[in-house]
């Protein structure tokens, strides 16, 4: 038999985080994973370039970049472990980056960078690694104050301490499966239902057709979904697909876009289209595509105007009613999705292990000594970099535990 002080499964960010972490403070750690190839989110994330953390991440309030049934639940761990402790680790590693946008920091180089930094933080710990390697079964026995016992494809291996860390369903073409779930199933702990997050957004075939042609054009745009209290506006680029919408607007929105709500869409934030189009009207005999264009891009004016006869005139002939209407539909685009790219184009999986069911200083749940972390718990963060350092926060709070 196999014995060690705690068993990981999961070898992606938050699982070689955490063996590493914990296996630096003298524990015997076995990490698993059901992979040929290590990390492969890492190494395909941020256009290869990992965004691995964002400096605008607020310790008084981390919480406000993240998703989840209880938003709050993420502040111990992220206040405890922050963005800047990640960046001295990985100058600590001389592995060169920059901020991009909005405080996203990215490697330099290829992403491969940060896997390799992760590997050698493991050697230090002596971290056993088993990969790949397939888990058959979990059981958990009362003996010596409790232990798990876990068949798998080299053989039993046991620990009083068990952490998931198998992500969320994204891409299954890269190991992604329901097997964070299913043990929290099997151990009677709630999963909140896991649905596509950070995706694009599509939109019923023929409603689609007369936006099709536009895919390809982005442009910054305000982009907000939701009533009230739920209400979430972002102010990104969106991106027109052959499909329906992409782009950082439309994955940001999307973690919060609910089936059946519509998106409102303002294609000139910070821009009086309707105050311009009046002194247009006053002053041009441009066709009103063409002053539209001066305004929004030209592809844009074009499509919006389409082959509506109000609006095939010079703009100083147009009625000031088309022209409203046409100004509240480039300001105020309301437009329903009926769905999203789903798992194979979603960057993370909102929902997941829920958050009640977990101690937000150990990440252990309440079946003891069993704890869940990164992806697999109910914890989502925006786009830039936030994911990672969740991945790398609850990590650190779950190693310090162990
Ligand atoms: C295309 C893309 C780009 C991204 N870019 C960024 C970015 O730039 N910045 C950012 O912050 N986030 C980014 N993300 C999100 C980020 O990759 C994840 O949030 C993060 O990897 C989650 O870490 P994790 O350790 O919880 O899960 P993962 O990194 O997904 O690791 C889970 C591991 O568990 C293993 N596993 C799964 N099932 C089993 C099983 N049954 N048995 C054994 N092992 C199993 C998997 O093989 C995998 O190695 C991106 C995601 C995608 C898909």
């Amino acid at each position: 038999m196999n014995f060690f002080d705690a068993i990981i499964i999961g070898a992606g960010a938050a699982g070689l985080f955490c063996a590493a972490q914990a296996g630096q403070r003298g524990r015997r750690v076995l990490l698993i994973d059901h992979s040929e190839r290590i990390a492969e989110k890492i190494r395909i994330s941020g256009g290869g370039r990992c965004n691995f953390t964002n400096r605008d991440l607020d310790p008084r309030a981390p919480q406000k970049h993240f998703v989840g049934e209880n938003p709050n639940f993420c502040r111990s761990a992220l206040s405890r472990y922050t963005p800047q402790q990640f960046v001295a680790l990985i100058e600590r590693h001389g592995i060169a980056y920059h901020e991009k946008h909005k405080g996203q920091l990215f490697c330099d180089g290829p992403s491969q960078q940060i896997i390799d930094m992760l590997l050698a933080e493991c050697a230090a710990g002596g971290v056993t690694r088993w990969q790949p390697c397939a888990v058959r079964g979990v059981t958990h026995t009362p003996d010596d104050g409790g232990r798990y016992r876990l068949e798998t494809d080299r053989g039993p291996a046991e620990a009083p301490r068990l952490v998931i860390a198998t992500g969320g369903l994204s891409i299954p073409q890269l190991g992604a499966s329901d097997f964070g779930y299913r043990i929290a199933r099997q151990f009677g702990l709630r999963v909140v239902d896991p649905r596509p997050a950070l995706v694009p957004l599509t939109f019923a075939g023929d409603g689609w057709a007369p936006y099709a042609s536009l895919a390809g054009l982005a442009l910054p745009v305000q982009i907000e979904t939701g009533a009230k209290k739920e209400r979430m506006v972002f102010l990104e680029d969106l991106l027109f697909t052959h499909r329906g919408l992409s782009g950082p607007a439309v994955l940001q929105i999307s973690s919060y876009w609910r089936e059946g709500a519509p998106l409102r869409i303002d294609f000139a934030p910070g821009t009086d289209i309707a105050a311009a189009l009046g002194e247009a009207k006053a002053r041009s005999r441009k066709r009103i595509a063409n002053e539209l264009a001066t305004l929004v891009p030209s592809r844009l004016a074009d499509a919006w105007v389409g082959d509506d006869p109000a609006l095939q005139r010079p703009v100083n002939e147009a009625a000031d009613r088309s022209l409203a209407q046409l100004a509240e539909r480039i300001a105020r685009w309301q437009i329903t999705p009926n769905g999203t790219e789903g798992y194979k184009k979603a960057e993370v999986t909102a929902g997941g292990v829920d958050t009640r069911a977990l101690s937000s200083q150990t990440l252990e749940s309440k079946q003891p000594g069993l704890h869940f972390i990164g992806e697999t718990v109910d914890v989502t963060g925006w786009l830039g970099g936030y994911n990672f350092q969740w991945a790398w926060a609850s990590a650190n709070a779950c190693a310090e535990a162990l």
